[in-house]
């Protein structure tokens, strides 16, 4: 039988457990705060902010928004991460990306704290991952790691494949499973016979941004499928629709373990962003963070 990976459910359980680490906070006068910063008004952007604005409500996290213009230039921008940087305040830093063109992001998310960078993109955060050391874990990569663990709890010297090989999420994950002592396949663009390579793997890890492009067939049987992609597409009734990045019908045919498309890994992203700053809260004041938010 396939298990269905319920991200909806495993997210809701790690908002409990953040409103709790948030809760024990405000018992030593810590008050976690998450700066947002959206620029212009991409209609997308802007869902995703409001709805992290809405999770932090509800763990206790305040939120401080800026909203700056999509004509902001990138020394002003500069300036307000640097403002945020000295703010006590601010706890994490969340710079919605796309930035407008003439912005340089990579710029931008290099000027972020580390220890304020509760998106896990500064190099100085992706270098300590990939070091083994303490890090802010980018939050689709951890949000992964903990849907695989719900259902494989000791991956050790299990084969997995991570089809993609982004900054933000091809490569942090890929650096996680190696952490938990997975054999790990990074495949891109290039890679040669790649539903070979997809049906050897106890894991897969899907994060490619194409439609349902990993077919059932590639496969292994009880493999544990972690789709990350969010593509919409259009249904045969005309309506639009999200599908991932494995075709799920016919994966979870043969499938151990499979994440939905919605409801699997997208709600992960924000818990674990929600953790990432509770975390942050603790980090820069020196302490351990609660039991409740520690990561595994
Ligand atoms: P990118 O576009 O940055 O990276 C895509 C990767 O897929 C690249 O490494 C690319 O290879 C690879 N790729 C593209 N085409 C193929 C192919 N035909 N065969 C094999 N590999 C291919 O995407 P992201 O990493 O930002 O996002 C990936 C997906 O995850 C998207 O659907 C995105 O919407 C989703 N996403 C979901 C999140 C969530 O919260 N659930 C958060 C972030 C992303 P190459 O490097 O060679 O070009």
């Amino acid at each position: 039988m396939t298990r269905l990976i319920d991200g909806k459910a495993i997210a809701a359980d790690l908002r409990a457990r953040v409103a709790e680490a948030v809760a024990e906070l405000a018992d030593r006068d810590i008050s976690p705060g998450l700066a947002t910063v959206l620029v212009g008004d991409d209609p997308a952007s802007r869902v995703y902010v409001r709805n992290k604005i809405r999770m932090c409500a509800e763990v206790g996290i305040r939120s401080i928004e800026h909203a700056p213009d999509a004509d902001i230039s990138e020394g002003e921008l500069l300036d307000l991460v640097d403002r945020l940087n000295a703010d006590p305040d601010v706890d994490g830093i969340l710079v919605q990306l796309p930035l407008p063109a003439g912005v340089d992001s990579a710029r931008v998310t290099e000027a972020i704290d580390p220890v304020k960078d509760v998106d896990g993109f500064h190099t100085t955060n992706a270098g300590r991952l990939s070091a083994g050391l303490d890090a802010m874990v980018p939050c689709t990569p951890a949000g992964c790691m903990i849907l695989l663990r719900s259902v494989c709890p000791d991956p050790t010297g299990k084969r997995a494949i991570v089809v993609g090989r982004s900054n933000i999420v091809g490569k942090p994950v890929a650096q996680l499973l190696l952490a938990a002592h997975c054999t790990v396949t990074i495949a891109h663009s290039r890679t040669v016979d790649l539903d070979e390579r997809c049906r050897e793997a106890d894991i897969v890890i899907a994060a490619v941004g194409r439609a349902e492009m990993i077919k059932g067939g590639w496969i292994g049987p009880g493999a544990t499928v972690i789709d990350v992609g969010i593509n919409r597409i259009e249904g045969a009734d005309g309506k639009g629709r999200l599908v991932g990045d494995v075709e799920f019908e016919t994966a979870k045919e043969v499938a151990g373990a499979i994440t939905p498309v919605p409801g699997g890994v997208g709600p992960m992203t924000i818990a674990c962003l929600l953790r990432n700053t509770a975390i942050a809260a603790c980090r820069r004041r020196g302490m351990d963070p609660p039991e409740a938010v520690r990561l595994s």
